[in-house]
């Protein structure tokens, strides 16, 4: 099968524009047969300036438009309910009560974009630290994270502090920080989480996707399963990037059949 994009941002997202029909178009003239938005939420984002995005999302209504266009595209492709829930240490409650709130959806990807507030897109971030600091502070938060709270399905872009700091594709060692993923792959693979492979960095100029391959081998070596992938697409035109050529290799390379997709929560493994 046509490896489906599970990481795609719409115009319901802070940082997007893109209607939701020219993404489905675009999804269908690729030809694959699922596919699922997953716009942003952050719980309690701290915008870097006053009128800064704060990527809150009005939920109700984004499901209400997804659903719609879900039943209007029904006979072309099959649309599912997704979100990127923004996580941190101090939101395990209220992304509880979220999840509980909106059962409908079939997806829920669990992401750092922020390390205890500070925004590592921005370069404030690296100040006052190494950058193998300053990595493994934002591995160290992944850890917080999945410790304290289980409403996600995978957890997104494991390694996106990489794209934004100084030495980008050359800052990462896994041999630095070995002990902190088999830390949170101890904790998310009994729990029947994934991760995913998620491309978005490879139209930004970055060498490889998210996460580095030394991560994805050692996710595998662990008894990892369920990985799914997302372009991270905020325009229509990189929608499903590099993934018959890139996350195909990855994932065959590394010896997986299938690639996962999401309905309802539960992890559906397609043949590749
Ligand atoms: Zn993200
Ligand atoms: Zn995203």
């Amino acid at each position: 099968m046509k490896i489906c994009d599970f990481h795609v941002h719409s115009e319901y997202s802070d940082d997007s524009d893109a209607p939701l029909t020219a993404i489905i178009e675009r999804a269908i003239s690729l030809g694959i047969p699922k596919l699922c938005i997953t716009d942003h939420y952050d719980i309690d984002f701290i915008p870097h300036e006053e009128d800064g995005m704060d990527f809150q999302l009005d939920t109700p209504a984004y499901l209400n438009a997804l659903k719609k266009i879900r039943q209007d595209y029904s006979d072309k492709i099959d649309i599912r309910l997704g979100v990127e829930l923004g996580l941190m240490n101090t939101v395990a409650d209220k992304a509880k009560a979220y999840h509980n709130a909106y059962p409908e959806f079939d997806f829920i990807i669990g992401s750092s974009h922020l390390v205890h507030g500070m925004d590592p897109y921005y370069p404030e971030y690296y100040e006052g630290k190494t950058e193998k600091e300053a990595l493994r502070n934002y591995f160290e938060s992944i850890l917080e994270n999945v410790s304290l709270i289980d409403d996600y399905n995978v957890y997104g872009h494991l390694d996106y502090i990489v794209r934004y700091c100084p030495s980008r594709e050359n800052a990462f060692k896994l041999t630095d920080h070995k002990d902190i993923f088999e830390a949170i792959f101890k904790i998310i693979i009994p729990k029947g989480k994934g991760i995913e492979i998620n491309t978005g960095s490879l139209y930004k100029n970055m060498p490889y996707a998210h996460p580095h391959m030394d991560i994805l081998r050692l996710y595998k070596e662990m008894g990892g399963e369920i990985i799914t992938v997302g372009s991270d697409a905020h325009e229509p035109k990189y929608l499903c990037y590099s993934f018959e050529t890139y996350a195909r290799d990855a994932l065959t390379s590394l010896g997986y059949k299938y690639f996962c997709t999401f309905k309802n929560q539960k992890p559906e493994f397609n043949l590749l």
